[in-house]
């Protein structure tokens, strides 16, 4: 008998490059957004690939830390669809190849124009976030005064703080301030996490004089959701030292901030009193009004876009403006659901579709389950689940029987046999039939319409 001895191989799956760098960066930059990818992963390189783990190269300490403190696990994850026999990640740090950096190094207006063009690439002014653009009302009047304010009297309040909770139009406010300033100032407009990238890319190529001639050089300067400075103390350091020199010649300043100056904890006193030292204004959730407003903005944008309505009856924008949360980009994604929803269904659409759309918005991850479709649908014709499920065709059964089928199909992401086996093992093909016809009867039957719109709102409150 032939002997076949493992221990001889020789490890054959040890450093076999099985990992394809370039997709694994594509799906990165999907999974992390292309800020983080481009600001932190970008430059990631594969060193050595073994079977359960891999070295990848960063290009310093700090990038090290930061890789290895804030995404460490999640790039692991993607790893792992890439190749499951990983286990473990390495860094190793390894300084950008040096010829290389004295090819774009050699001037020092090389070097800004490095500096400019990657801040420009990401940190363009929105043209569409103007103040005309942006609807006022009681929660955000005093913090849309003020920036107007400070257009036209430069640093007469300085620097502007505007605080407040996610998606309230804090960014919208300083992309304004910079589009209404631009024409005739050097404005700077950039999210205080890209400041730091920046700042830790100039140290890195030993350009931080460029780096500060850069950022002073500004006689506007804005900068969004200042709290990422939080607990970092190298960059704390280097905006304090920004912000007393364009203050010192007057340039404004203009911030923004998820809470009130007071309440950056880790962050320097120094710096904290700084920030309250000019205008702090803060923009609070919107109330029933404001939604309202910006619903109808936003209808009448798309009617300006499409030179079309959307279709939205009055108590529909009603329904939305009452039972969305507090939150206006938000908002604004579910109005474009809801149109984006009607335009499918070609009809317009009334509040049980809107609760259904808006269901799904805050309970994505909630799971309907054929079960429960099964029991509410049964329970709904007041007939019992094994009739429902039995063999028989008569209508009263059967119709039932179909109903479920189709809403099982489009409440719940099982595949067609997957449902048919629900169905006391019935074949996919009668699944797509069932679905066939109750899609036909929906539109010529107003009975079953009916039935079907009130079995949706059954599913799906509780
Ligand atoms: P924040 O920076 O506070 O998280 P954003 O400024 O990004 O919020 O606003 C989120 C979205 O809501 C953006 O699309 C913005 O244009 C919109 N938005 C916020 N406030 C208003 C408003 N008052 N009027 C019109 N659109 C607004
Ligand atoms: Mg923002």
């Amino acid at each position: 008998m032939e002997k076949i001895s493992l221990k001889n191989n020789p490890k054959p799956l040890l450093e076999e490059k099985i990992l394809d760098w370039s997709s694994v960066q594509t799906s990165f930059e999907k999974s992390f957004g292309t800020e983080i990818f481009s600001s932190w992963l970008k430059n990631l390189r594969l060193v050595k690939e073994y079977n359960d783990y891999v070295i990848l190269g960063v290009e310093t300490r700090f990038f090290r830390d930061w890789i290895t403190s804030r995404y460490a696990d999640k790039i692991l994850g993607e790893l792992k669809k890439h190749k499951l026999s990983l286990n473990r990640i390495e860094f190793k740090i390894e300084p950008e190849n040096k010829s290389a950096k004295n090819l774009f190094a050699d001037s020092k207006e090389n070097k800004i124009t490095d500096i400019k063009d990657s801040i420009l690439n990401y940190n363009r002014l929105n043209p569409n976030l103007t103040f005309e653009n942006f609807i006022i009302g009681k929660s955000n009047n005093i913090g849309f005064l003020s920036a107007k304010k400070i257009c036209t009297q430069l640093s007469r309040y300085n620097p502007l703080f505007i605080y407040g909770g996610v998606g309230l139009g804090k960014t919208h406010l300083l992309n304004a301030v910079g589009l209404e300033l631009s024409a005739e100032n050097k404005v700077m407009f950039i999210s205080a996490e890209r400041f730091m990238y920046q700042f830790i890319k100039s140290i890195k190529k030993n350009e931080m004089v460029n780096f500060k001639d850069f950022f002073r050089k500004a006689n506007v300067f804005i900068i969004d959701d200042i709290q990422f400075i939080r607990g970092k103390e190298g960059l704390q350091e280097e905006f304090f030292h920004t912000f007393n020199t364009l203050f010192d010649q007057s340039s404004q300043i203009v911030i923004s901030s998820d809470r009130a100056p007071n309440k950056l904890d880790r962050v320097q006193e120094r710096i904290k009193s700084r920030l309250s030292g000019g205008l702090v204004v803060d923009i609070g959730a919107p109330d029933y009004e404001l939604k309202l407003k910006i619903l109808r903005k936003k209808i009448s944008d798309y009617q300006n876009s499409f030179k079309e309505s959307p279709d939205l009856q009055e108590e529909v924008i009603e329904y939305i403006a009452n039972n969305s949360n507090s939150n206006i980009r938000e908002l604004i994604g579910i109005f474009n659901r809801v149109v984006a929803f009607g335009k499918m269904s070609k009809k317009p659409l009334n509040i049980n579709d809107c609760k259904i759309i808006l269901k799904d918005v805050y309970n994505s991850n909630r799971v309907i389950s054929i079960d429960k479709i099964q029991t509410v649908t049964s329970n709904f014709f007041s007939i019992s689940l094994a009739d429902m499920l039995s063999p028989r065709r008569s209508r009263p059964l059967a119709r039932p029987r179909q109903i479920a089928m189709y809403l099982a199909k489009k409440f719940t992401s099982r595949s067609l046999p997957e449902i048919g086996r629900k169905f006391a093992n019935r074949d996919h093909t009668t699944v797509i039939h069932a679905v066939k016809t109750i899609d036909k009867l929906l539109n010529n039957n107003d009975e079953i319409k009916k039935n079907v719109e009130e079995l949706k709102s059954l599913i799906l409150s509780d």
